[in-house]
């Protein structure tokens, strides 16, 4: 069965995976930064090591591909070839990112998921939810 993905489509997708720097997290940073909140960047030794910590508000952002972490919506689809590894693979990110989220609550940090869809959604400009979202919540936690 063909892959339902073609080759570079792919090739795009997996350059995604763990992908520091990605369009979307770099989109977020930089409209968070815009309007003066300032975070580090992920490495820290935290769980799941977050996209951007916010260490006085103890707050973290994970920005998630929706391909490599299972999301629910038209961006994701089963790859058509390979289809245990893949079900293996994404199952196990997936589970992963449950688990991190856990670890990263019982250690104190308020967690915000933002998705790749959702920035996609207004073509990486601004307005946009999802760091209208993020800025809410930031701006109502107190430092
Ligand atoms: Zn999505």
């Amino acid at each position: 069965m063909a892959d339902v993905v073609d080759v570079a489509a792919r090739s795009r997708m997996m350059s995604g995976i763990k992908g520091k720097n990605t369009k979307p997290e770099l989109f977020l940073r930089k409209a968070l930064h815009a309007r003066g909140f300032r975070y580090v960047l992920g490495g820290a030794k935290l769980p799941g090591k977050p996209d951007l910590i916010f260490p006085s508000r103890q707050t973290v952002v994970l920005v998630h591909g929706c391909f490599w972490h299972c999301h629910d919506c038209k961006y994701f689809k089963w790859p058509g070839s390979n289809q245990q590894f893949w079900k293996d693979k994404l199952e196990g990110n997936r589970a992963r990112d449950q688990r991190v989220i856990r670890e990263l609550k019982k250690l104190g940090w308020r967690v915000i998921t933002v998705w790749e869809c959702e920035l996609k959604a207004s073509s990486y400009t601004l307005p946009n939810k999802a760091v209208t979202r993020v800025l809410k919540h930031l701006a109502s936690t107190p430092i």
